[in-house]
């Protein structure tokens, strides 16, 4: 496997399947996958531009606005920042919103896509002072690559090595100030050197539901999608607290509403365009089901080890660990122990199987 993320990834190619041998039949798409996917691109025009358009993520946005104020005060560039959080969540329009709010360009890149030190040396002496460049993906940055990084980042220098052998010559140039935007769906793969780095960290969380509403109102606004409040709220509360799914469900309900209805999105269209997208009330879908079900059914609700399960429903670890684990926990469904993961009571409940976690407790 090449790459994970759908970003440029094989899957998009529908070559998965094929060059991972016969064992792993080829993924089903999912509406709920959080990962951007092509025809998600439309979405690029619904970005929220500033600060001020961003919905939810009060803290996050407040600390930015004083960083923003801060740098454009002192005239400077704005300090390095790293993003984390599950995907879709915003990291890449948060890098826009900064690009746009300091009036500087963004270069947008990702970990994988800078193989060789060269490539990060080629984008940086192309900066403008005060641009941004983004890197998605930023744990997944090869070590000769955050070598480079570093000093880059630092004093805003770059060594190169001309030549081979005796006759190498190592040279370095100044570069203007930059700012690096880093994101990443797992902080704990970010080398500390490299998170050092940065002057600023934030965390995304999912959003609150007000949020999620706002966030589809605003795209159906946009979008010019004929929805009732009730339709909007029911979209909002399948997709998981996460824009990017938001959005992409709201096209799938509208397609629903104009094929199967009067083309109005209301709670009951919405309600019966998701659940034939196998997207329950709480958000959760097939792949997140399968994971509950095999620990519960499979192994007596845990703990069971994260490659275990991913084993058991062929899937990939790093999904089940960036996408399915972490909603999963949040609702509460889930207890992650040293031993592993434990399905929980209201996970039994939400599948309408019987709770044996008392028995469970007194053999553990
Ligand atoms: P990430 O980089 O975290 O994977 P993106 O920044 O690409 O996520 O966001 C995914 C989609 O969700 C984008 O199309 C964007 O329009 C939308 N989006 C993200 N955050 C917000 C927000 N706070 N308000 C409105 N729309 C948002």
């Amino acid at each position: 496997m090449l790459y994970r993320k759908s970003k440029n990834s094989l899957s998009d190619l529908g070559l998965r399947g094929f060059l991972s041998g016969y064992n792993h039949p080829m993924p089903k798409p999912r509406p709920l996958d959080p990962e951007s996917k092509p025809d998600d691109r439309v979405d690029n025009a619904l970005r929220p531009q500033q600060l001020a358009d961003l919905i939810g993520q009060d803290q996050v946005k407040e600390n930015l606005s004083i960083l923003i104020d801060a740098a454009k005060h002192r005239g400077e560039a704005l300090d390095h920042v790293l993003f984390y959080g599950p995907p879709g969540l915003g990291k890449t329009t948060l890098a826009h919103v900064l690009g746009n709010e300091m009036g500087v360009n963004v270069k947008v890149t990702a970990g994988p896509a800078i193989e060789r030190a060269g490539d990060l040396a080629a984008i940086l002496t192309n900066l403008r002072a005060g641009d941004v460049i983004f890197i998605d993906e930023i744990h997944r940055l090869g070590r000769a690559v955050e070598e480079v990084l570093y000093p880059a980042m630092e004093d805003f220098s770059l060594d190169i090595v001309i030549g081979k052998g005796p006759s190498a010559r190592s040279l370095r140039l100044k570069l203007p100030r930059f700012t690096v935007v880093g994101a990443t769906t797992r902080l704990a793969l970010v080398t500390a050197p490299l998170r050092a780095r940065f002057g600023a960290v934030y965390r995304l969380d999912y959003y609150d539901i007000e949020a999620m509403r706002q966030i589809v109102a605003r795209a159906a606004g946009m979008l010019k999608v004929s929805a009732d409040e009730s339709g909007i709220r029911e979209v909002a509360k399948r997709a998981r607290g996460t824009p990017r799914i938001a959005l992409r469900l709201l096209r799938r309900v509208r397609d629903f509403a104009q094929v199967r209805a009067d083309g109005t999105i209301t709670s009951a269209v919405a309600k019966e365009a998701l659940d034939l997208l196998q997207v329950d009330p709480l958000g959760l879908d097939d792949v997140d089901r399968r994971v509950l079900k095999t620990i519960i059914e499979k192994y007596g609700g845990g703990p069971v080890g994260l490659n275990t399960i991913a084993a058991s429903i062929s899937e990939e670890q790093d999904t089940i660990m960036d996408v399915v684990e972490p909603y999963l926990l949040q609702l509460g469904f889930l207890d992650r122990t040293p031993q592993g993961r434990v399905a929980t009571k209201s996970a039994y409940e939400h599948l309408g199987l019987a709770w044996t976690g008392e028995e469970q407790g007194r053999l553990l």
